[in-house]
């Protein structure tokens, strides 16, 4: 008999003891066996044609997919199964042949082996590296994205201090030419600019350097039991008289959740809503109206900012909590209040930020841009009602808050909140 017939007879034999496996399941059993049937169907092509290249696709898919990993375990040993293949093949030939057969098979059948174990070990290798470099890629994208928004940074910093400076300057020059004329009663007014301007260039550094670390990820919250009614009706009261001052009414409801103790940093959520709260009131008409809700979902609170102002088009929904330099239309005014008026493009960064932070989400909500029918936007902002604390200080303190609830809200009638000013 030649090699191809012989291989054929001992079949059922190499196949049996190669896919015995004591402990593996009956569907991994199954699966397994169909692989090395297929194995073995080239490997006779391969010896009837004297072309190992019939052992390719299968090899190529054994390194490509897992479906033989799931039948032999997690950690299968590809060019371990070859040798066991190999060794399997040359006990049954010389248990079942003649030992002419089995010699004749086993020197036909032995190359075809040693040309498997090579391919195989030539596509595990370039499966690593294919690995490697697209975990290269990886980190290059990263890298190329950090430069990217360091490059952002610069720009939005060397944009936004010009103009708080060139104000300083300005009022700087005044003081000096009016002390000069001896214009005295001029001095105080001149004065009071120089410190807008330095206000504004205070708040920048601040906003600038939360952006520095919410991007390095070093934003580290001071997580305290506190409840969302607090944070709101403070930012109501600190707010109330700038809508009132553009004839907006500001409505802050109470709802499901907003009295529930949890621990979170009262500080960084006060500055997350008021940027929301501030930017309601600035891209909203005099007249509109904003107002914050929320409800109760399992395992988070759900508040929503809503206003009834120009709007955010779908394209920039996703844009605008990324820093970006304000176009030059974007910056006609500095107020923080004025209708449009400019900001440094950071606040809903930094909004992000603080929630993300918390291990929450925020996203927006809008028909479209539009300044005439004025369609409004809702932000949203899921917080995770985190009623343990992870600081072992605070556990101490104040424990779980669901249990501490009564507790709390005996003593927090009049709620003062750790962060109040
Ligand atoms: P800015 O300082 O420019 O207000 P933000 O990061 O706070 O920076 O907001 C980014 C952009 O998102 C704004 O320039 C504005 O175009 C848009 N935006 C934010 N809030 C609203 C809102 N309530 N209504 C309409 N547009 C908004």
């Amino acid at each position: 008999m030649k090699a191809p017939e012989l291989l054929k007879q001992i079949r059922p034999q190499v196949l049996e003891r190669v896919s015995m496996k004591p402990g593996r399941d009956a569907a991994a059993q199954s699966a397994f066996a169909l692989e090395l049937d297929g194995f073995y169907s080239a490997l006779e092509a391969a010896v009837d044609t004297g072309n190992p290249a019939w052992l390719d696709p299968i090899l190529v898919e054994w390194a490509r997919t897992s479906t033989l990993s799931s039948a032999e375990g997690p950690r299968l040993n590809l060019p371990g199964l070859l040798e066991r293949l190999i060794s399997i093949t040359s006990d049954v030939a010389l248990e079942q042949l003649g030992e002419g057969e089995a010699l004749d098979l086993l020197t036909t059948v032995t190359p075809i082996y040693v040309y498997a174990l090579e391919k195989l070990a030539s596509l595990e290798l370039e499966g690593r590296m294919a690995h490697m470099s697209n975990e290269l890629a990886q980190t290059r994208d990263k890298l190329e994205q950090l430069d990217r928004s360091k490059s952002q940074f610069i720009s939005i910093a060397a944009h936004e201090l010009r103009t708080p400076l060139t104000l300083i300057q300005g009022y700087a020059t005044m003081l000096e030419d009016s002390l000069k004329a001896g214009t005295a009663p001029e001095v105080g007014s001149l004065l009071k600019g120089i410190g807008v301007g330095i206000q504004r260039l205070q708040r920048l550094v601040k906003d600038m350097i939360d952006v520095s670390m919410i991007d390095n990820d070093l934003l580290s919250l001071n997580l305290q039991p506190l409840q969302l009614r607090q944070i709101l009706s403070q930012l109501q009261t600190e707010l109330e008289p700038i809508a009132a001052d553009r004839r907006q009414t500001l409505t802050i409801d109470g709802f499901a959740g907003s009295d529930s103790w949890i621990y979170a940093d009262p500080d960084r959520l006060q500055q997350a809503f008021r940027n929301l709260l501030g930017n309601a009131i600035k891209y909203t008409p005099d007249e509109g109206q904003i107002g914050v809700g929320g409800r109760e979902l399992p395992g988070f609170v759900e508040v929503t900012v809503r206003d009834t102002g120009i709007g955010i088009s779908p394209e920039d929904q996703e844009l605008i909590f990324e820093k970006h330099v304000p176009t030059d239309s974007e910056l006609h005014s500095s107020s923080k209040s004025n209708f449009k008026g400019g900001g440094a493009g950071l606040g809903l960064t930094i909004t992000r930020g603080i929630i993300q932070a918390h291990g929450g989400t925020i996203w927006v909500e809008s028909e479209g841009c539009d300044e005439v029918r004025l369609p409004g936007s809702t932000f949203h902002v899921l917080i995770p009602a985190r009623t343990d604390s992870i600081d072992p200080e605070m556990r101490r303190l104040f424990g779980p808050l669901t249990e501490a609830g009564s507790k709390h809200n005996g003593k927090e009638d009049s709620p003062t909140n750790p962060s109040s000013t």
